[in-house]
């Protein structure tokens, strides 16, 4: 079934009207959803860092402990050269124990500076992270907050937005999918959502660009779509005030 212009115009009309009310609504809760979501973002960025931390002070551990090892090795081995010092038959052979030995002892120092490299590393990156939990901590008190703010705001027009959402619902059945979806596009490029507009006082309710009295009476006749030659806004009709502009 073919609707008439003057039908298509007249459900667009509906459309705009019912849109502009989400608007309002919308409007209502101001900045607060995109704040609500910055703060999201923020805090999962700070959770993927503090994982970052941890995962970063669990291996400095894990080489602490592997160096420590290494030192109770290197102990038994030095007690196990000292033990053989005791018997050895020559000068040549306690001297090469000697330099085994020294060699052991020199690890164990180098064990032991890293151990405390490791730790200062630690120390460090538990500073920055204490840092950012505390940052952490207090974004999610702001998320609190705002969420709490934002959910008073939205449960005041909730029952009247779902009332809208559902009669667009059903109401963008009645128009067809070309259509339904330039009035999109015009409505996304509109800073104030409107794509269906009245001329009004001879101007274009969008853009209050001058429609000229031939394009109006063309306007008024309904008998084609006809879009502001300035902003692409849809005409659906001229309002019944007396056009400013008249012509002696
Ligand atoms: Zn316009």
């Amino acid at each position: 079934m073919e609707n008439t212009i003057a039908q298509k115009l007249d459900a667009l009309l509906k459309l705009q009207e019912i849109d502009s009310s989400l608007d309002e609504i919308l409007k209502t809760r101001g900045d607060l959803p995109e704040e609500v979501r910055d703060l999201e973002d923020e805090i999962a960025g700070f959770e993927t860092r503090l994982g970052k931390f941890k995962s970063e002070i669990a291996n400095l551990n894990t080489e602490i402990d592997n160096f420590k090892n290494a030192q109770k090795e290197g102990e038994k081995l030095i007690k196990k050269y000292k033990d053989q010092q005791m018997n050895v038959r020559n000068n040549r052979e306690y001297d090469a124990i000697t330099k085994e030995i020294e060699l052991q002892e020199l690890d164990m120092q180098l064990a032991d500076k890293k151990i405390n490299e490791a730790r200062a590393r630690i120390r460090l990156i538990e500073e920055d992270a204490n840092r950012a939990e505390s940052i952490l901590n207090e974004r999610n008190e702001d998320l609190k907050v705002k969420k709490n703010e934002l959910s008073v705001i939205t449960s005041e027009s909730q029952s009247e937005e779902q009332g809208l959402i559902a009669e667009r619902e059903k109401h963008i059945k009645k128009i067809e999918e070309r259509l339904l979806k330039s009035y999109q596009k015009i409505r996304d490029n509109s800073l104030n959502g409107l794509a269906v507009v009245h001329v009004q006082r001879g101007a274009c309710g969008g853009c209050f660009s001058i429609v000229p009295p031939q394009r109006q009476a063309d306007i008024r006749e309904r008998k084609k779509l006809i879009v502001c030659e300035h902003c692409g806004r849809i005409l659906a009709d001229v309002e019944s005030v007396q056009p400013v502009h008249q012509r002696r």
